[in-house]
């Protein structure tokens, strides 16, 4: 089969936007028209695409008396086969962990699912899922899938487009360039809710800088706001959402003058912001990471009351109430960073959802998924990434990580080495060593995304062709290749694993996923294809709840009798509130990491500092050492850092931090 189709061109593997590119001159990437960048536009970053990588791997390795040595591939496949059967041996199948990654293709986290579960294991996660937790949950709790709404060409139609927590110009420039900024020039309202002004800001018509933690507040006195000025959609309401009247009679109850102080706002301007967005005919809401801080932890991947959701839940009451939601121009994109992060969790590498988001507790998805492979999946969830890790060298004894660094996280490094070194066995998959590598029993050389053939996702459904542009190294191997080849060795995995290359593959998915049905992959050999039935609007009748209906739920930014919960007022405590930019699992944008401290110049006369002022930022029993540089943009109150810069302080829990020149 020739991989290569009718075009020299693959899918950048750098971001969730997934432009179109190819070689160029020397090792620059060259962009090619495509669904996301249909003028062929590259960023920065994607130019590099083709870039060498330092210390590619060429062989694989395993550990022997202490190092990793050089061996080859039957060796290695054995050391990870005798790891993999003496977990299950001792203690089950749920004594192994598989983790994959947005960098690996649909069919590669597909088969990876298949592996564990033909294995008798839903400990199957990847860690990428997690940047986006609280919004993927909201919309598959209420809408039905956990994905953006509509496409990013209908981002045109749209007549207010509300960025909240994203800085898309930066972080999806060629998106933002290629759909935002066109539909702002036609007359487009930009909407900017972010306590930092950054590159979107530039663009906006408004910018809202709420204090740090209160964009769900800010959203549910939006909602205030267009229900006061009767500008709700009455007649979308009544046709297509439950629990409209418990969510207006406590929205009601929303102390309004307390509620835009705690925010840190003004009135009038959240009134006018209220006002562009029940007056327009259609809204289109952009979430990035920066909305997961204001409800569970990014990386909380449990939720035991399932309505713990915080300002993504309240976004969705706002999209509702405006009936903005299953028409072009309207409704949520989730602006993804890495990758192929949609594809992972569409392809079922997760620990509660087969393949095409069934649940895993659902017998009829079982059945669907055992009546193709031949054997069913276990029906009680696996465990999330996140609490496998704090299980390793209990319960789990073995792990699997294809593409993926867990010994980089936002949690404390020392805690993440000794969970990784109380495994028995860790095979990590990867294109060179790394952090996670050094407690590796075996390394196995793998190729990189511009060396692969299969499919990706990005960040609006559009399921791409990836082509090999390049050769990979001698030695190295495609994940897809790696994982058939060890579930062909493994004892107990009795499903197929013969595939005659990743098209087979793709056309089983499609037989398992009810979303992924009737698509060709030789359909995909010039365009692109949205999940499902290449629809660019979900929900245009019916969501995909049991009764077609979408339900609006209680503000969860106050108590019980309507008071606004207490203002974090960080300047009555001498401290500032910080807040994280450029979260842990999203792609960084153009141009290097800029670790200096932001602070506002009122803030840093109060506090004595001067621009390039070597500074202490203290919070919890933590401390961090930087730079510091005055930015009008940063809200005042605020001290804005990189989470390169902040996690020690996220890990220690601070949220309102102390600068200190030194
Ligand atoms: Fe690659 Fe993303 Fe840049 Fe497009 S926007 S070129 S996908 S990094």
């Amino acid at each position: 089969m020739d991989e290569r189709g009718p075009t020299d061109a693959t899918v950048c593997p750098l971001c969730a936007v997934g432009c179109h590119l190819a070689p160029g001159d020397g090792d620059r990437a060259e962009g090619r028209a495509g669904p996301a960048n249909p003028e062929g536009r590259l960023c920065q970053k994607g130019v590099t695409a083709f870039e060498g990588i330092d210390g590619r791997l060429t062989e694989p390795r395993v550990r022997e008396g202490g190092a990793l040595v050089s061996t080859g591939w039957s060796r290695a496949y054995e050391r990870v086969v005798e790891g993999i059967e003496a977990a299950v041996a001792a203690a089950g199948p749920d004594a192994v962990a598989f983790l994959g990654a947005p960098n690996s293709t649909n069919e590669e986290n597909y088969l990876l699912g298949k592996l564990a579960r033909t294995l008798g294991t839903n400990n199957v996660d990847n860690r990428a899922r997690h940047c986006h937790v609280s919004t993927a949950r909201a919309l598959a709790e209420r809408f039905g899938w956990p994905a953006t709404t509509g496409s990013l060409e209908g981002l045109s139609d749209a007549d207010v487009i509300l960025v909240v927590g994203a800085n898309p110009a930066a972080r999806q420039p060629v998106a933002f360039n290629s759909f935002v900024r066109p539909a702002v020039t036609d007359g487009t309202t930009l909407i900017h809710v972010d306590p930092v002004g950054n590159r979107t800001t530039r663009l906006a018509d408004v910018h809202l800088a709420p204090r740090p933690g209160t964009d769900a507040l800010v959203l549910d006195l939006l909602c205030e706001r267009v229900l006061d000025d009767g500008a709700a959609d009455e007649a979308f309401v009544e046709a297509r959402t439950n629990g409209f009247e418990d969510f207006a009679s406590e929205l009601g109850d929303l102390d309004d003058a307390a509620g835009v102080d705690a925010a840190g706002l003004d009135a009038d301007a959240l009134g006018r912001v209220g006002r562009l967005v029940g007056e327009a005919d259609r809204v289109a809401a952009i979430v990035g990471t920066g909305i997961e801080a204001n409800g569970e932890s990014a990386d909380d991947g449990d939720d035991d009351d399932g309505r713990d959701h915080g300002a993504a839940d309240s976004l969705l009451n706002l999209l509702l109430l405006t009936g903005n939601v299953g028409r072009r121009g309207s409704g949520l994109s989730v602006f993804r960073g890495p990758p192929n992060e949609q594809g992972a969790i569409d392809a079922g590498c997760v620990p509660d959802r087969l393949p095409g988001h069934q649940p895993v507790t659902d017998p009829d998805a079982r059945a669907r998924v055992a009546a193709e492979w031949g054997v069913e999946p276990p029906a009680r969830p696996g465990t999330p990434a996140t609490d496998l890790l704090t299980e390793f060298g209990e319960s789990v004894r073995a792990a699997v990580v294809v593409g993926e660094n867990p010994a980089v996280s936002k949690r404390d490094p020392d805690w993440v080495r000794r969970r990784l070194g109380a495994l028995d066995h860790l095979t990590v998959v990867e294109l060179a060593e790394h952090e996670t590598t050094a407690y590796a029993d075996v390394v196995l050389p793998a190729a990189a995304g511009v060396e692969k053939v299969g499919t990706v996702t990005n960040l609006d459904r559009q399921i791409q062709r990836l082509r090999p542009v390049v050769d990979p190294p001698e030695g190295a191997r495609t994940d897809f290749r790696i994982l058939c080849d060890l579930a062909a060795r493994l004892s107990g995995v009795e499903a197929n694993f013969e595939y005659a290359g990743p098209a087979e593959v793709f056309a089983e998915l499609t037989r398992v996923a009810p979303t992924h049905a009737g698509v060709e992959y030789a359909d995909l050999a010039a365009g692109s294809y949205r999940w499902p039935a290449d629809e660019a609007v979900l929900y245009r009748d019916r969501f995909e709840t049991p009764d077609g209906r979408a339900p609006f739920v209680s503000p969860p930014t106050r108590s019980p009798g309507g008071a606004v919960e207490p203002d974090s007022d960080a300047d009555a405590r001498g401290g500032l509130d910080l807040v994280v930019g450029g979260r842990a699992g999203e792609a960084d944008g153009d141009g290097p990491t800029d670790r200096r401290l932001r602070v506002h110049p009122t803030d840093a006369e109060r506090i004595g500092v001067e621009p390039g002022d070597s500074v202490a930022v203290s919070g919890g029993d933590c401390s961090v050492e930087t730079t510091a540089t005055l930015d009008g943009s940063v809200r005042q109150g605020t001290a804005f850092l990189h989470a390169a810069v902040a996690d020690p302080l996220v890990r220690a829990g601070a949220s309102t931090v102390r600068v200190e020149p030194f």
